[in-house]
C-alpha cells in the first residue's frame, strides 16, 4: 500500500462501501512501495533507538493488520515469519510488516502520523529518511501516555462519518 509523506489518512477508513473517507487529522509517512522515489538520508542513531522502542514496546500506539505486509523493495517475499524483517530491543524482538503506529503530532495537537512498522526497515536497510517533524515526534513521543491510537483512529473515523451524514441531510 502506497502513500506519499503527509497525505492524508485512508488506509480502510471507508463510508459506506465504496466511499473512502480521508482522515485530514492524520498523514501518512514511510507508506513506500517500489516505483516510488522516496528522500533518502541518515537518521541518528537515538532516534533510532527510540523507535525501535516505540515498536517494540508501545502496544497502545499500535493498530494491527489482518495479514502481514512485505517489503517491497527486498527480493525475497516470504510468508515464513523468521524472514520477516525485525526490530530487536534487549532480548524483545518484534516482526516488522503486521501493524503500524500512531503518533501525536508536536507541531498540531489534535494531529497525528501513521506509518507502517515496516518504516524502520526502510530506514536501516533501504536508507529512507522520514521528514524531520516525524523524527522530532519519535524523538519526544511520550512513552508514558495512556492512550489508544485505534480507539483514536475510530472517533476519527465516526467524526468524518457523522459529518457526511449531516451534509447529506442537508443537501
Ligand atoms: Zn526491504
Amino acid at each position: 500500500m502506497y502513500f506519499k509523506d503527509f497525505d492524508n489518512y485512508s488506509y480502510g477508513t471507508y463510508y459506506g462501501p465504496d466511499r473512502i473517507i480521508p482522515l485530514d487529522e492524520v498523514k501518512t509517512i514511510g507508506w513506500l512501495e517500489n516505483g516510488h522515489d522516496y528522500p533518502k538520508g541518515v537518521v541518528d542513531e537515538q532516534t533510532l533507538y527510540y523507535l525501535r522502542e516505540l515498536i517494540v514496546t508501545q502496544r497502545a500506539a499500535e493498530i494491527s493488520y489482518r495479514g502481514y505486509h512485505y517489503c517491497d523493495f527486498c527480493e525475497r517475499q516470504s510468508s515464513n515469519l523468521d524472514e520477516h524483517p525485525k526490530v530487536k530491543l534487549g532480548s524483545q524482538e518484534r516482526s516488522l510488516g503486521c501493524a503500524e503506529f500512531w503518533l501525536p503530532s508536536l507541531t498540531a495537537p489534535g494531529t497525528f502520523y501513521s506509518a507502517p512498522n515496516l518504516i524502520y526497515h526502510y530506514i536501516v536497510d533501504h536508507g529512507y529518511r522520514p521528514p524531520d517533524e516525524f523524527l522530532e515526534a519519535v524523538y519526544r513521543f511520550p512513552f508514558n501516555l495512556q492512550w489508544s491510537a485505534s480507539s483514536t483512529r475510530q472517533q476519527l473515523v465516526e467524526k468524518h462519518r457523522q459529518r457526511i451524514r449531516d451534509e447529506e441531510q442537508n443537501k
